[in-house]
């Protein structure tokens, strides 16, 4: 083959056309490309964010929970890795729903409460948004118009995902003052004929709500009365906050079929390592081909990291429970200080989350006339105080900003004293 290719080649001419040279070559995007939209950078992009140069920048807007270094991996993890990576062993494909062994280790690891999962219910993808993305285009048919029902304020990703592959969504709105949980009512009237499933996020980003077993139970009442599947994103399952406890739809035992998508980024630290899965929760038999979808769906990319599938067993099985339980302390404590400090600053009125990693803060625009909107506002707190949060527009909601409460203590208090000083400097009656 080789050979004939070689001789073959010999037969053209291989200087390339000067025409071809000389204009100026621009290769278009497809549709698919042009259409993949991302909130959070577009309305971020449109802001020209200046800071002030005699301030040092404090970022409260990057999801990403190791960009400071005060917050890494258990080192049992690390070392995992390591041992996987050393031992030679993971450097091909593995099956493209994941190594057995490794999946079993996920079914261990998230079976509690009465809930059981075998190794064949869980697929592994390369994160959680891979998980997402194959929950959504294995449940929604772009070619018959359907829609997903997902959470406003949400996070930017479902309608990324979604509209990606031409499936439209619908928005849900959720009730700020009764702890973000869903407007059912709402829910219900969003329903229509082309609705394919509800996604439902617990607990949340951006809200760091934490659901109760009543409010899940009665979303997935909504869902049996309209026979809809649900997604759920638990990529922030037992990050909560003390007093609260994590409810997972699946030990509801509601009946309805539910894919859960989670993975090891928030509570294991470690975004990067791109591990994530899909957990098939089906009590009725409804997800029969839905799971040969999903098998066929994992094929496009053959799968997620090896390295990181060969660790996984031991990743579990060693990182200490103290290294979970000394994280949600950090961010309880984190939530609590800012919260604290927040209630002192004019115009505001923060609202204190029970899990996640997030805090939601109500600007009173009313009492900020200098600014109209919160895309105003964070502009000029970045100006004037090098403070940024992102504004509530990135995730459907206006009037609103939202805290990282990953970010190091010290610089967290900094940045609430500066946005306590830019309130009170620019509130008026
Ligand atoms: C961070 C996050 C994800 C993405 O997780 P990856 O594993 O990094 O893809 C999914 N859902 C929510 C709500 C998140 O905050």
């Amino acid at each position: 083959m080789l050979d004939k290719l070689n001789s073959a080649s010999e037969d053209f001419d291989l200087t390339v056309s000067s025409a071809a040279k000389a204009d100026v070559w621009k290769v278009e995007p497809s549709a698919v490309a042009k259409n993949c939209r991302n909130l959070i950078r577009e309305v971020v992009d449109t802001l020209d964010l200046q800071p002030n140069p005699a301030k040092s920048v404090i970022a409260l807007s990057l999801g990403d929970p190791t960009i400071y270094g005060n917050l890494a991996p258990p080192p049992e993890a690390v070392k995992a890795v390591v041992a996987a990576t050393e031992g030679g062993g993971y450097n091909g494909y593995a099956p493209s729903v994941g190594y057995n062994r490794a999946r079993s280790a996920v079914a261990d690891y998230v079976s509690y409460d009465g809930v059981r999962y075998e190794a064949r219910d869980v697929i592994l993808c390369s994160g959680c948004s891979s998980a997402l993305e194959m929950c959504i285009t294995v449940l929604a048919d772009s070619g018959k118009g359907q829609n997903i029902l997902i959470p406003r304020p949400g996070f930017s990703i479902y309608r990324t995902l979604a509209e990606a592959v031409g499936v439209n969504v619908k928005y849900y709105d959720l009730i700020p003052e009764n702890n973000w949980e869903a407007d059912l009512q709402h829910l219900e009237d969003q329903v229509d004929a082309k609705t394919a499933a509800i996604v439902v996020v617990n607990p949340s980003n951006p809200c760091g709500s934490v659901y109760s077993g009543r409010h899940l139970a009665d979303i997935l009442d909504l869902a049996s009365k309209y026979r809809l599947p649900v997604i759920a994103d638990e990529i922030y399952e037992r990050l909560v906050f003390p007093g609260t406890g994590f409810v997972s739809v699946a030990s509801l035992h509601s009946g309805v079929p539910i894919l859960i998508c989670g993975g090891l980024a928030k509570r294991f630290l470690a975004p990067g390592w791109r591990l994530g899965w899909i957990l098939l929760h089906d009590e009725v038999g409804a997800f029969d081909a839905i799971r040969e979808g999903l098998t066929r769906l994992s094929q496009r990319t053959i799968g997620s990291n090896t390295l990181i599938q060969g660790a996984l067993a031991d990743i579990f099985k060693n990182t200490p429970q103290s290294f979970h339980e000394a994280l949600v302390a950090t961010l309880h404590r984190h939530a609590l200080v800012t919260y604290d400090r927040l209630c002192d600053a004019k115009g505001l009125t923060p609202y204190m989350p029970d899990g996640a990693m997030y805090m939601l803060v109500e600007v009173h625009l009313k009492r900020f006339p200098e600014f109209e909107t919160s895309l105003d506002f964070v502009k000029a707190m970045m100006e004037e105080e090098s403070v940024f949060c992102l504004p509530g527009d990135c995730f459907g909601i206006s009037g609103f900003v939202r805290i990282v409460l990953t970010v190091p203590e010290d610089l967290l208090m900094k940045a609430c004293d500066r946005i306590r000083d830019f309130c009170n400097n620019h509130y008026r009656f």
